[in-house]
């Protein structure tokens, strides 16, 4: 990975998932602040929430492209390559360049022209580390902090079973170069009014299934208007629900009328995986998505159909 960026000559792209999160950004931001600081030429298109905006630099990332520059390398960060309908800032399908490709999901296929897929890393940011150790480029607390941003996020700020001894010494690391920790989680903590007010309406939808392990809303866009929210105030409500005693599956389910987005998140046994691959999506056991072009109602059986299989599943497979 770290051979195929040295030797690229032209301009990289560096991609990311659509609804950037945490580690996507902070995976975009690590791997473009490395990439310059050794004269490559990197164009890094996103569209950044409004929540992560205080990390970013002016200027260091762009709007989506709508063409490709001549003799690009396109380095798709924290997402399947192979997937190019999830892969945003600029639309995979019409390039026919090299391809390399840094992801921390399972369900990735696995085929570009360079790579590490390493599902045993909790936070894509974690590889991206690796591969600026390769490249040798010198640390700085400007390269240190976003990657610190994806360890914190995807990890619930250490908080999640996938962390690993070496997450930990991953974040020392980070840290001994200066990653702003303290003022990460300060940034993050803070929630815009239209927040609680969204969440206010969405806690009105709340369901408690199958004698409360499994805990469910829905949200839609006149709920959104009502509160003055935006899609991205949605984000962390499924972290919410998944605090609920006794469950072991949240479910959040994003109604945008003739599609629905659902955003799942297990424990106990339960696999937020499988039931995202049975509903058309992917993602990691304990969180996982899908997105389904059916109105609520049809999307809902289908949901309710795959939690019930994974309840089976994972109940049979689980003594008592
Ligand atoms: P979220 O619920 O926060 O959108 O996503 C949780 C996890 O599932 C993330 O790792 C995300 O990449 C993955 N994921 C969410 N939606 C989809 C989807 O439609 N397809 C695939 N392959 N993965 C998804
Ligand atoms: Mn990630």
């Amino acid at each position: 990975m770290a051979a195929c960026l040295q030797n690229h000559q032209g301009p990289i792209v560096v991609l990311a998932h659509e609804n950037p999160d945490g580690d996507a950004l902070g995976s975009v931001l690590g791997l473009s602040r490395a990439l310059r600081a050794i004269g490559k030429s990197v164009i890094a298109p996103m569209e950044v929430p409004h929540y992560l905006r205080f990390v970013v630099e002016p200027g260091e990332i762009v709007a989506p492209l709508s063409e490709w520059p001549a003799d690009t390398l396109v380095a798709v960060l924290d997402v399947d390559n192979n997937d190019p309908v999830r892969v945003a800032g600029a639309d995979l399908t019409t390039f026919s360049g090299p391809v390399a490709n840094v992801d921390h999901h399972g369900t990735n296929l696995r085929r570009a022209d360079a790579g590490v897929v390493d599902p045993s890393r909790p936070a894509a940011t974690m590889i991206v580390a690796d591969v600026i150790d390769a490249l040798g480029v010198p640390w700085t607390e400007a390269i240190a902090t976003p990657l610190m941003l994806g360890l914190n996020t995807d990890t619930g700020n250490f908080a999640f079973e996938s962390v690993t001894p070496e997450t930990f010494e991953c974040a020392a690391r980070l840290r001994a170069h200066g990653a702003r920790i303290g003022w990460l989680t300060e940034q993050l903590r803070q929630k815009p009014r239209s927040y609680f007010l969204l969440l206010q309406e969405v806690l009105g939808t709340l369901e408690f299934l199958w004698d409360g392990q499994v805990v469910l809303a829905r949200v839609d866009d006149v709920m959104l208007a009502r509160a003055g929210a935006s899609w991205e105030d949605v984000e962390s409500y499924v972290g919410l629900l998944r605090n609920a005693e006794g469950s072991r599956l949240a479910v959040m389910i994003k109604d945008f009328g003739d599609r629905v987005k659902v955003s799942l998140r297990s424990s106990g046994g339960v696999s937020a995986q499988n039931i995202a691959v049975a509903l058309g999506g992917g993602g990691h056991v304990p969180a996982a998505g899908a997105t389904l072009s059916e109105s609520y109602s049809e999307a809902r059986r289908k949901i309710d159909q795959a939690v019930a299989a994974e309840l089976s599943r994972a109940s049979a497979s689980t003594p008592a």
